[in-house]
């Protein structure tokens, strides 16, 4: 599989002229931003949320229209049933008239974005 490189940048000052600087213990990639401006000399930022990709949206529809249920499309995926629920309802009605039961993820009252 081939490795996807995004653009990264610097989320104090958005710069995109920003260098690899080794990765985390907790899984998270460290960069180093070179814009001489910024007030951060480095950051650090989540691994890619494979929702994000169009591939995986693409998938969604298809697995959708091959019969697969929210839940296992989100665990094949590796995306939350929230993320697919999101794509199936921005795609085209198709999708949703194959898809069987598309029931809300539960929120907890508190926690993060992911
Ligand atoms: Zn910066």
């Amino acid at each position: 599989m081939m490795t996807v490189w995004l653009a990264i940048h610097c989320p104090h000052c958005q710069s995109t002229d920003v260098k690899k600087h080794g990765t985390s213990s907790n899984g998270k990639r460290r960069y180093r931003c070179l814009n001489p401006d910024c007030p951060y000399e480095t950051f650090s930022q989540s691994i890619d949320y494979p929702g994000r990709r169009r591939e995986v949206k693409q998938q969604i529809v298809e697995m959708t229209l091959n019969g697969s249920g929210v839940r296992d499309i989100a665990r094949v995926l590796h995306v939350s049933t929230a993320t697919v629920i999101q794509e199936l309802k921005k795609n085209s009605p198709i999708a949703m008239r194959q898809s069987v039961a598309v029931e809300p993820t539960p929120t907890r009252p508190s926690g993060g974005s992911g």
